[in-house]
């Protein structure tokens, strides 16, 4: 069954309107990729779909159930994860501390719990971040770690929720070229293996071509172009509008 289907979605601010009948669908282990120039309104299709946005008109679904204006939390117990800000982490714990914590969080416990971390959920916290490669440092203090790890950290804590959609709007902001491809790399095989549908943003065109399975492309709050990577990569109109050629 679809995973997820964006249905129309619109969203105006004052004159511009940043999104115009935006529709796609996710399949489960998919890695569905949305470009274009910024100002195309690819965040503010992200936050429509993340309950971040009420959208003026459209509809979202996620595996059937229509979940149209829900809320990031709710969104958050039926499966949809979100990456996560180098800030959202606590620079003083350990990785597999700041996993645990996430576990935590996910079981709606509340912070003033954080003290009790260090004892729970080791193992679960230990298994997630052998998923990303970083099991291996799982005592250092995350604020000793290489940016590139972090993002790693911040992935595991993401899985931390087990969700079968995450959104990532520019996971890789900040990175190096070569930490970005590496990134989008691991998630490109964890949503593989697990299953996990991912719909993602990236500005570095070789991660996207390399790792999209589709790739959407809007322009002016409209998709203009979609499909697989050769498809869209030798569009006329997407060689035009957006790769300036
Ligand atoms: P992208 O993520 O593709 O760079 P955005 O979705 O952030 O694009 O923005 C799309 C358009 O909507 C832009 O013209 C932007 O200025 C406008 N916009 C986005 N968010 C807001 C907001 N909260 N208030 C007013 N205008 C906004
Ligand atoms: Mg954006």
């Amino acid at each position: 069954m679809t995973l997820l289907a964006a249905e129309g979605l619109t969203k105006r601010f004052g004159g511009v309107v940043a999104a115009n009948g935006v529709s796609f669908a996710l399949e489960p282990g998919e890695m569905l990729a949305m470009i274009g120039p910024n100002g195309a309104g690819k965040s503010t299709t992200f936050n429509m779909v993340g309950g971040q946005l009420r959208p003026d008109a459209g509809r979202v679904t996620l595996a059937g159930q229509d979940v149209t204006n829900t809320p990031p939390r709710a969104l958050c117990r039926l499966g949809v994860g979100r990456s996560f800000q180098v800030a959202q982490t606590f620079l003083s714990f350990t990785v597999v501390g700041n996993v645990q914590m996430a576990l935590i969080a996910h079981q709606r416990q509340t912070r003033q719990m954080l003290s009790d971390a260090a004892a729970l959920h080791r193992d679960a916290a230990l298994a997630l971040l052998d998923r990303v490669g970083m099991a291996a440092q799982a005592d250092r203090p995350i604020g000793e770690l290489a940016y590139g790890d972090v993002k790693r950290v911040e992935l595991a804590i993401a899985l931390a929720g087990a969700p079968r959609l995450l959104l990532m709007d520019e996971p890789t902001a900040g990175m190096a070229p070569s930490e970005r491809a590496a990134l989008m790399a691991l998630v490109a095989g964890i949503a593989r293996r697990e299953r996990i549908g991912v719909l993602f943003t990236e500005h570095d065109m070789d991660s996207v071509f390399a790792h999209a399975d589709r790739i959407l492309v809007l322009v002016r709050g409209e998709i203009i172009a979609r499909g697989s990577p050769e498809d869209v990569r030798a569009d006329p109109e997407v060689q035009r509008v957006y790769l300036g050629q």
